[in-house]
């Protein structure tokens, strides 16, 4: 099979001998564009051992002589941004500018691991006690691996890999079964920047491989993003056997839109925010929450809207707005949902099962209206185009309601008024606030910061968080008096 997605270990690409594959759709077209090897405990040891190696000669590189690479890394990515695209378009079925903003975060992440030094570089206080001195330094921890979902093929990954390597450590990534291409560019071109071999390793899998990872002893740390059952899992295995863990879950983000929002900007928010990447992001906006009387004209300039959406190939159509959810399994679960929506008392009033019998894994842009914190719909993460509307009386009962969801990745309010979005920021229980912002993802000098069920564990990826994550730190006490001029031996 010529299709076989290598794996990575020791600087060499190989094709391994398995019974066990995962199949790469292009979610357009339904076509099995590649088959993802799933990889067992050998192929979890090899990794580890090419990785301890690596890390031994790694974390003596000077931090200069790491950001040469990176920035040589940094440069690739720039030139090869459009091929990379592609290929996230391709397998993950996004459009050409949301693969652009996909490689965009990642490359964001290596820009701020170029200067990581700033961060790493740990404090000093002289004459701490007479004639001792005192400094930390911020050492690497070891081997560090990685578990990435599908939905943001460079992304995510990126989150993790180079600021761990940045650091001084070696890495160790299994990302999605479902979109293994990307990942494979992405250490293509880390290789070719001149990392050195068994720095950044791959393997491919699924519970069997990521279940080896967190009970091995010589890996000391875990990040995992992916959904909150599988994350807690993670989260408590890793633990278990002494490692660090940081575990991104899922998530239900509401979109609150307050009578005196600006309309034009607002829709365009939510639109973007709510069917942006098929609805398949864990910032997207899948409550809408409009507050006060009068949102019937909302809604309608929603369903309007929702009715010119292009939805199609974005490969074929470069007009295409909304691309396929990623497989069949994911298109026949969303569509089971709205089909059991009737008998839970909530109206559907713009469905997306008009494509049902469509070529590819396509879900049309659904509005579900008269939801309540009753509904199960509320709640649930759909992870994909169907936006829920619900009508609380005013602010203090929106903020009430909001914080009944178990989740806690995002909340965005849309207005006007300073005072009202300060009551919103200051009282919403979750750990990334947009104020006239439709997906409020951090930039890469932050954190992600999910809060509850979005997130286990206490340092969040990216910004100073990640640096303090992929780092321990050792306190240095050294006393240097004239007690200490000895001039010869004992
Ligand atoms: P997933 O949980 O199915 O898979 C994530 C990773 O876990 C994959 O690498 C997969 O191979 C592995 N995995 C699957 N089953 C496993 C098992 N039983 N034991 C151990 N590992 C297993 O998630 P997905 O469908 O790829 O991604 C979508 C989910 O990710 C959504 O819930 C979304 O909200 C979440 N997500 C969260 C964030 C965040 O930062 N909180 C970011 C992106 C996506």
């Amino acid at each position: 099979m010529d299709n076989i997605a290598p794996i990575f270990i020791d600087g060499k690409w190989e094709k391994i001998k398995t019974s066990e594959f995962g199949k790469v759709f292009n979610p357009s077209s339904e076509e099995v564009i590649s088959m993802t090897p799933f990889c067992g405990k050998k192929d979890v040891e090899r990794a580890v051992k090419s990785s301890l190696k690596a890390f031994k000669v790694w974390s003596k590189f000077s931090y200069a002589k790491r950001a040469e690479i990176l920035f040589n890394y940094r440069e690739l990515i720039k030139s090869n941004k459009e091929k990379i695209a592609n290929i996230i378009s391709l397998e993950n079925g996004k459009t050409l500018p949301e693969a652009r903003g996909d490689i965009q975060r990642g490359f964001e992440v290596v820009d701020f691991a170029c200067g990581i030094l700033h961060l790493a570089k740990g404090e000093s206080l002289s004459e701490i006690a007479q004639n001792i001195d005192s400094r930390t330094s911020l050492e690497p921890l070891g081997v560090c691996a990685g578990i990435s979902p599908f939905n943001f093929p460079a992304m995510v990954p990126m989150w993790m890999f180079p600021i761990a390597i940045a650091c001084g450590n070696s890495f160790i990534l299994k990302p999605s079964e479902k979109v293994p291409l990307t990942a494979i560019k992405l250490a293509e071109l880390f290789q070719e920047a001149g990392l050195p071999d068994g720095v950044l390793n791959i393997i491919h899998g699924g519970k069997e491989v990521v279940d080896a990872l967190c009970i091995h002893p010589n890996i000391s740390a875990i990040s995992f993003v992916g959904s909150s059952h599988i994350a807690k899992h993670v989260y408590t295995l890793g633990a278990k056997h002494g490692k660090r863990v940081q575990a991104g879950g899922a998530a239900k983000n509401a979109l609150v839109v307050m009578p005196d929002a600006e309309p034009k900007s607002t829709m365009n928010s939510i639109m973007s925010s709510a069917f942006g990447c098929a609805g398949q992001r864990c910032m997207a906006g899948s409550l809408l929450v409009g507050v006060g009387k009068n949102i019937d004209s909302l809604k309608q300039t929603l369903i309007d809207r929702s009715n010119e959406l292009v939805v199609g190939d974005p490969l074929k159509n470069e007009k295409t707005e909304m691309g396929p959810v990623i497989d069949g399994n994911s298109k026949e679960r969303i569509f089971n949902i709205i089909d059991g929506l009737g008998e839970t008392g909530v109206k559907v009033i713009r469905d997306g099962r008009e494509i049902r019998n469509k070529e590819g894994f396509f879900v049309g842009p659904t509005l579900v209206d008269n939801v309540d914190s009753s509904h199960p719909i509320f709640s649930q993460e759909i992870f994909g185009p169907v936006l829920s509307i619900l009508n609380p009386k005013d602010i203090e009962e929106t903020v009430e309601v909001l914080n009944k969801l178990n989740y806690g990745n995002g909340a965005t309010i849309f207005t006007s008024s300073g005072n009202t979005a300060r009551y919103f920021s200051e009282n919403i229980k979750c750990g990334m606030v947009g104020i006239n912002v439709g997906v409020p993802a951090p930039m890469s000098i932050y954190p992600f910061s999910g809060w509850n069920d979005s997130f286990y564990g206490d340092l969040h990826m990216q910004g100073k968080e990640g640096v303090q994550f992929y780092t321990r730190q050792k306190v240095i006490l050294s006393r240097w008096d004239n007690l200490y001029e000895y001039k010869s031996g004992w």
